[in-house]
C-alpha cells in the first residue's frame, strides 16, 4: 500500500466507498421491494374478500351469491366452506394444500407445495348456530424471484458503475493533481539543470497548489539571488586579492631587474609591505564577515563600558589626535564583544579620516537615553550623494573607485552592518556631497545594574 501512488490510493479508497454505498442500497432497495410487494398483496386480498362479502347475501340457514361475486380475481381465489370444513364453492389454488386451519378475519402467510400463500377466512354466521367460510387465497409473492431479479441488475449495472467511478474519479484526480506534477517536474529541472532561472508559473489562483507553486517561485527567486550574490562575492573576493599579488609580483620583476640603489630597493619594499597590509586587511574583513555570516565563531558578548572601549580604539590607532574631537562620556555600559565592537568603530573612524578633508575634523560623540545608545562619527569631508547611500553597505561597493584612497575594498561597511545587527542595532547615516557624513550607531540601552558594573570591573 505504501508503494501505490496517492492517485491511486484516492481512486481505490472512491472506489470502493462508492461499492459499499451501492451495495447498502441495494440492501435497502431490496427490503423495502419486498415490504411493498407484501403489503399490496395483503390490500389486494383484503379487497377482492371484501368485495366478495358484500356480494354475499344470508337469509335464514340459505344464502346466495351476488351477480358480481367472483370465486377468482386479480390473483385471489374465494372458497366458500360449509361449518364443518367442506368446500361449498370455488376452486383450491394446484399448489395449495387444503388442510389448512380456518382462523377468523387473520390474514396469515402459509407455506405451500410450491411458495407461499396468502390466506384470509371469514366466518359468517347463519341461524341455528350455523354459518359459512368465506376463505380468500392469494399467492404470497415470492421472495426469491425478488432477490433474483434485483441481483440481476445489480451484477449487470454495477461492474459499469463501479468501473465509471473509478475511471471518472481516476481522471478528476489526475486532472487536479497536475499542477503538483508541474511542480515536481521544475523542482527535478532545476536540480538536475542547475537552472535556477526556471519557474513554475502556475495560471494565478487560490488553490492550495496555486498558492504552494507561488511559494516555491519565490523561494527559487530567493536562492537565484543569493546564489547570484555569492557567485558575485567570490569574483568580487578573487578579484580584490589579485589586484595586490599582480602589484606585488610586478614590482619584484622590476626590482629584480632595474632596482640598484638602496632608496629604489626600499621604496618597492614599501610598496609591497602597503599592498600585504591591504592583502591582510582584505583577508581579516572576508574571515570576519564569513564566521558572522556562518556563525561559527559566536561572538561573546558582556557588559562593558563603551566610552572605555572608544578611548583604547583611538589611543592604539595612530590617528592625527589634533584632529580628533571627542565627547564621550563616563559610565555608558553596553552588552558587546568587545574585538567585534572595537572593528566597527576603528572601521568608521578610519572612514572618516580616509574621506575627510585633508585638514579636516573627526567627531566622536556618545550618547545613551531611555532606549538607546547612540555612537556617532562625524567628519567634514567629501559626503555621500543620496542616491549611493542605500548601496555603500552591499559588499565590495565603492561610490568612487577613483575616490576610495588607498587600502580600501568597499567591505569596511558591510561589516560595520553585519556587527550592528549581532549587537541588535542598526546604522544610520546623514550626508551629502561636500557637507560631511555623519554614521551613526543605534544600539539597545543595556540596563545599568549592579551586576553589568561588577562585570565590567572583572574585566
Ligand atoms: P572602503 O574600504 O572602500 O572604504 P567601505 O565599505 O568602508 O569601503 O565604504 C564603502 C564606500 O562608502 C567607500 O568606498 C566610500 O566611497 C564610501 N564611504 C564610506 N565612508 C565614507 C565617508 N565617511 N565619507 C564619504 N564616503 C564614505
Amino acid at each position: 500500500m505504501k508503494k501505490l501512488s496517492v492517485k491511486t490510493k484516492l481512486t481505490g479508497w472512491l472506489t470502493l466507498l462508492m461499492l459499499l454505498l451501492a451495495s447498502l442500497l441495494l440492501a435497502f432497495l431490496l427490503s423495502v421491494s419486498r415490504k411493498v410487494a407484501f403489503e399490496t398483496a395483503i390490500s389486494q386480498l383484503s379487497q377482492v374478500v371484501q368485495s366478495n362479502l358484500d356480494q354475499l347475501d344470508v337469509s335464514g340457514s340459505r344464502f346466495e351469491l351476488g351477480s358480481d361475486f367472483s370465486f377468482y380475481r386479480n390473483g385471489v381465489s374465494t372458497l366458500i366452506y360449509s361449518q364443518k370444513e367442506a368446500l361449498l364453492a370455488g376452486q383450491i389454488p394446484v399448489f395449495f394444500a387444503g388442510g389448512e386451519a380456518f382462523r377468523d378475519r387473520i390474514i396469515r402467510k402459509v407455506p405451500a407445495e410450491k411458495g407461499q400463500y396468502l390466506v384470509v377466512d371469514v366466518w359468517i354466521p347463519m341461524e341455528r348456530d350455523n354459518g359459512i367460510w368465506v376463505r380468500g387465497i392469494l399467492e404470497a409473492p415470492e421472495d426469491t424471484l425478488l432477490v433474483r431479479n434485483l441481483f440481476l441488475v445489480a451484477f449487470i449495472a454495477l461492474p459499469f458503475f463501479i468501473a465509471l467511478v473509478a475511471l471518472g474519479s481516476y481522471l478528476i484526480i489526475k486532472r487536479a493533481f497536475r499542477p503538483l506534477d508541474h511542480i515536481t517536474e521544475t523542482a527535478v529541472a532545476i536540480n538536475e539543470a542547475k537552472d535556477l532561472f526556471r519557474r513554475i508559473h502556475l495560471p494565478s489562483g487560490s488553490d492550495e497548489f496555486c498558492r504552494l507553486a507561488d511559494t516555491f517561485d519565490e523561494l527559487f527567486g530567493r536562492l537565484e539571488r543569493s546564489f547570484e550574490a555569492e557567485k558575485q562575492f567570490a569574483a568580487d573576493a578573487s578579484h580584490e586579492l589579485r589586484t595586490p599579488i599582480s602589484i606585488i609580483k610586478g614590482a619584484c620583476e622590476y626590482a629584480k631587474k632595474y632596482d640598484e640603489t638602496a632608496e629604489e630597493r626600499q621604496e618597492t619594499i614599501s610598496m609591497i609591505y602597503r599592498q600585504t597590509l591591504k592583502m591582510s586587511d582584505l583577508i581579516s574583513k572576508l574571515l570576519s564577515m564569513t564566521r558572522l555570516e556562518q556563525g561559527t565563531e559566536p561572538a561573546h558578548m558582556k557588559a562593558l563600558d563603551f566610552g572605555e572601549l572608544l578611548h583604547s580604539v583611538c589611543e592604539a590607532q595612530s590617528y592625527d589626535h589634533d584632529r580628533l574631537v571627542l565627547a564621550i562620556p563616563e559610565q555608558i555600559i553596553v552588552i558587546a564583544d568587545s574585538v567585534l565592537l572595537s572593528q566597527l568603530v576603528q572601521n568608521l573612524i578610519e572612514n572618516a579620516f580616509k574621506y575627510g578633508k585633508p585638514e579636516g575634523h573627526v567627531w566622536v560623540s556618545l550618547e545613551r537615553d531611555e532606549k538607546e545608545i547612540l555612537l556617532r562619527v562625524r567628519d567634514d569631508g567629501i559626503g555621500i550623494p543620496a542616491e549611493e547611500q542605500e548601496k555603500i553597505w552591499k559588499r565590495f561597493y565603492q561610490v568612487d573607485a577613483s575616490h576610495s584612497k588607498e587600502g580600501g575594498a568597499g567591505l569596511g561597511l558591510a561589516l560595520v552592518q553585519q556587527i550592528a545587527r549581532l549587537h541588535g542595532g542598526y546604522m544610520t547615516l546623514e550626508s551629502g556631497p561636500d557637507s560631511g557624513s555623519t554614521f551613526a550607531l543605534h544600539l539597545p540601552a543595556a540596563a545599568k545594574t549592579e551586576k553589568n558594573e561588577e562585570s565590567i570591573k572583572k574585566n
